[in-house]
């Protein structure tokens, strides 16, 4: 087993590390180190225009919002309890016909079973064929896709893959996730998200990444820039296609799948399925096979319930005797606004908690920090604002607190989507005024 970068092109001959997908911590590091001066990222841009983070008044400081009507009742449920049969999968891991390093990887991550999607998206991918998955977040979907890409960019030297997500964070998991399942064999990868400096990524895409995985916006701009050859990539994954086109990507991702080469394998990875993206898959994939392991839905394994207050000073109190409470271990807590959250932040650092912020305003090394401290256990509460919190994964949340209500139920549903991952259970818990 290789244990050191090399490219497996020996034709580019490069024995730098940084990028490897089996070199995980070096890659990451560098991304970090490498954070330079923000530009404007699209889902940064999304937080202060689009329709859900536009009407979030963030760039107004805190004015008049939109905000859809949602009964309080749709904030109550309490989490099934009905035990839902284990799913039994068709296939273990060591039946799918990969690569046997990639197996050996999937058991060192501990996985031990196929999940629903991944037992009925390995196979298809592994024909050859394009696929539609529709899952939530948390169903396991990016070893379903990254496990048989993977496979593929080991055994034809001339595919590359370009994966498309909606957020920095999301890409950021995704590269992740082939650093550990693709360790050691040695696939060059660059990461191209905004935020971060062009200049590194311009250099990591000159040592011609078999993986690009990026936010649309930042792929568009080195495809304007020329340096991102689009034509050479033939394997496409687009994550959470709702979602990017519910952030305003659709002619961005138009655009760059129109240029990659025609003979090419598709996936598409989607929480809902509306018109529009029903028209974007027909335009863009050949023959989809559709997977759909929707029921199950996340929220469902989520106790739900709202904590009512009367001004402003009841209400942080309630919210602190909750935290302070044993089985709030680990919390996301929500609110409108970059002020909003920063204020918060500030309150709950003042009273002594473990808490750090992400919102649009911060870096993406700030951001990928407070999430890294939450999963280290250095912190135990993040707040966030909607658009920063989109695609985090950490599996461990206890609670997640609307300390302010959501723009959107499909928001909702998504905030309340960060716990209760991976089969564990979760509270949500939305504050209302009396
Ligand atoms: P994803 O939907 O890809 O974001 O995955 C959600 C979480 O489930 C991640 O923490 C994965 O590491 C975990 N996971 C995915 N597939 C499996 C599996 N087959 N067995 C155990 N955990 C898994």
């Amino acid at each position: 087993m290789q244990s050191s970068y090399s490219h497996s092109d020996s034709r580019r001959g490069s024995s730098s590390g940084h990028s490897s997908v089996h070199g995980a911590a070096g890659r990451t590091s560098a991304g970090h180190t490498s954070f330079g001066p923000r530009t404007p990222h699209p889902a940064q841009r999304h937080e202060r225009h689009s329709p859900q983070g536009g009407r979030n008044p963030a760039s107004r400081g805190g004015g008049a919002r939109a905000k859809q009507f949602i009964h309080p009742s749709r904030f109550i449920q309490e989490a099934k309890t009905v035990e839902k049969a284990e799913y039994v999968p068709v296939n273990a891991f060591e039946d799918f016909a990969v690569h046997k390093k990639i197996l050996d990887n999937v058991r060192l991550k501990g996985f031990l079973k196929p999940s629903p999607i991944q037992d009925q998206t390995i196979p298809l991918v592994l024909q050859g064929k394009d696929v539609v998955g529709i899952a939530n977040t948390g169903t396991g979907k990016t070893a379903a896709f990254a496990i048989p890409m993977l496979h593929d960019l080991i055994t034809n030297m001339d595919h590359r893959a370009i994966i498309m997500a909606p957020t920095r964070e999301l890409a950021e998991q995704i590269l992740q996730e082939c650093f550990t399942f693709g360790k050691g064999c040695g696939l060059r990868s660059a990461l191209l998200i905004g935020g971060a400096s062009m200049h590194l990524q311009k250099r990591d895409l000159r040592y011609n990444p078999r993986i690009v995985v990026g936010t649309p916006g930042r792929i568009q701009d080195h495809v304007r820039q020329g340096t991102l050859l689009l034509p050479f990539f033939n394997f496409a994954v687009l994550d959470e296609v709702d979602r990017m086109l519910d952030m305003g990507f659709i002619n961005d991702i138009g655009d760059i799948l129109s240029k990659i080469s025609k003979d090419r394998q598709s996936l598409f990875f989607s929480a809902t399925m509306e018109p529009k993206i029903e028209k974007l898959i027909q335009k863009f994939s050949r023959d989809p096979v559709t997977v759909s392991v929707k029921e199950g839905a996340t929220v469902d394994n989520v106790s739900q319930n709202v904590v009512y207050y009367s001004g402003s000073n009841d209400k942080m109190d309630k919210l602190h005797d909750l935290l302070i409470g044993a089985e709030c271990s680990k919390t996301i807590i929500f609110d409108d606004t970059k002020r909003a959250v920063e204020r918060l932040g500030r309150e709950l650092n003042a009273r002594g908690f473990k808490v750090d912020e992400i919102h649009g305003d911060k870096s993406q090394a700030q951001r990928s920090r407070a999430i890294k401290r939450l999963k280290a256990d250095e912190i135990n509460i993040l707040v966030a604002t909607d658009v920063a919190a989109r695609g985090i994964d950490v599996s461990d949340i206890t609670h997640v607190i609307n300390y302010s209500t959501p723009n959107t139920y499909d928001d909702y549903c998504h905030r309340i989507g960060r716990t209760a991952r991976a089969g564990k259970s979760g509270i949500a818990l939305t504050f209302l005024p009396r």
